[in-house]
């Protein structure tokens, strides 16, 4: 029943039957993990082919000895799979190390310290803004925060970041440098952004000569359904409106091989390719290329990419499935919680009642139920409705994460109940 149309009495006794399955909950003695972002072990069996690759082979098609130091762009071979995936020209993507949030990581120190091409000196001489949409990812926000750059939350709406808002932010203000975004199946959102969004963010105009766009796909191949998002072009679409160095196209195969051990993935304008591989340089005589060439031999090309893909959604679909039902049935008639049902990606953003999400939270941990800490999704770990969780679905297996959103949607509930009582 619609919990905002009960009475006091039926809300009271509504409070009293979820205080008596919170404590059956409590009494469980649960020890279970909605955080981890991680593909589960079965996924990672997937990839298992990797572990005996790539044999007694270490050349790779173009002749590069792939044991030797050298070649900080990586393998043109991986760069042609990934180009076609990501829609960046190959010669324009770099392939690196095992991790895009450590290229992200090294783009904007590198800004910091030297400036980009476009700029007039170090970004770190002066104040630095981003915009954040939000909800968004933690980890971008934890960059901005490190490196003692101010976020400013934009919201993050059904077709994208409210571009609107983006372009009035940006078009006065020259110390706003940077954009964080997740184009496909969106952290945590699921939201993969319309045409008028990208071409949006592309276009308009910005202050800052050196704004950028980090256009972070990591989950680009990543479906739930049997579509594949077409790629989008997106050097191509800001070269068109005259930003050609705006974006920085970032992805990797962290959720399609191994997380800890994939290839991961940086495309942007020749101008910024350039200053990226000097200041890379300096730091490293080149990345992991044995592990470039197993990932080549695995995936032959694109469609070997593809087709790995349908095996993680053979895996993901049902779980996503699983936590849908169980929230629409659990909270579909109280009216008390929304919810996403993302084609692709790897979460689910679950919205509870403004001003409960800290307490679900809290009650899920103190009946042995871990969930992403409140606030997570906002600059600072701010929400300022405390209103939204993230839940992560991939990693349980299917029975624990049954048991474990069972035990959420009456954490959510009860919240909820005592909330509209106080
Ligand atoms: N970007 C987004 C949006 C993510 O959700 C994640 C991992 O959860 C990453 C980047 C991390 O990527 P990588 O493993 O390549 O560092």
């Amino acid at each position: 029943m619609n919990y905002h149309s009960m009475s006091a009495a039926e809300l009271g006794s509504t409070r009293d039957e979820l205080a008596g399955l919170y404590e059956t909950l409590q009494a469980a003695g649960l020890k279970l993990d909605l955080t981890r972002g991680k593909p589960s072990p079965d996924q990672l069996d997937l990839s298992n082919g990797l572990l005996s690759l790539p044999g007694d082979t270490h050349t790779d098609p173009s002749g590069t000895d792939c044991r030797n130091y050298g070649g900080t762009a990586g393998l043109p071979g991986l760069r042609e799979i990934f180009g076609e995936l990501l829609a960046v020209p190959s010669k324009q993507l770099i392939a690196a190390n095992n991790s895009s949030l450590e290229i992200m990581y090294d783009l904007t120190v590198f800004a910091m310290l030297h400036g980009t091409p476009d700029s007039d000196g170090p970004w770190g001489r002066d104040p630095v803004k981003f915009l954040c949409p939000a909800p968004g990812y933690d980890r971008h926000f934890a960059i901005c925060e490190s490196l003692g750059i101010e976020m400013v939350t934009v919201e993050m709406l059904p077709n994208g970041p409210d571009v609107d808002a983006c372009a009035a932010l940006v078009a006065d203000d020259p110390t706003i440098k940077g954009l964080w975004a997740v184009p496909t199946f969106s952290n945590p959102t699921g939201v993969t952004f319309s045409e008028d969004v990208v071409r949006g963010l592309m276009a308009m105009p910005a202050a800052a000569p050196d704004f950028r766009v980090y256009w972070d796909n990591a989950y680009a191949v990543h479906t739930l359904t049997e579509d594949f998002p077409p790629p989008v072009p997106i050097l191509e679409i800001a070269a068109q409106e005259g930003n050609p160095n705006r974006p920085y196209v970032l992805g990797s195969t962290s959720k399609i091989t191994f997380a800890g051990s994939g290839v991961s993935f940086f495309g942007s304008s020749e101008s910024n390719i350039a200053w990226h591989q000097k200041h890379v340089g300096i730091s490293s005589i080149g990345p992991d290329k044995v592990n470039q060439l197993r990932h080549l031999m695995f995936f032959g090309d694109a469609d070997g990419v593809r087709a790995h893909m349908a095996k993680h959604r053979e895996l993901l679909a049902p779980k996503f499935a699983l936590v849908a039902k169980i929230l629409s049935d659990r909270l579909g008639d109280s009216k008390v919680a929304s919810w996403t049902e993302p084609d692709g990606g790897y979460f689910v953003s679950l919205d509870v009642i403004d001003g409960t999400a800290a307490r679900v939270i809290e009650l899920a941990k103190e009946a042995g139920i871990a969930l992403t800490a409140a606030g997570s999704t906002y600059p600072y770990k701010r929400d300022p409705y405390d209103r939204n969780i993230r839940l992560a679905p991939t990693f349980p297996g299917t029975e624990e994460l049954a048991t474990a959103m069972d035990g959420v949607a009456t954490c959510v509930l009860l919240a909820a109940a005592d909330k509209l009582l106080a």
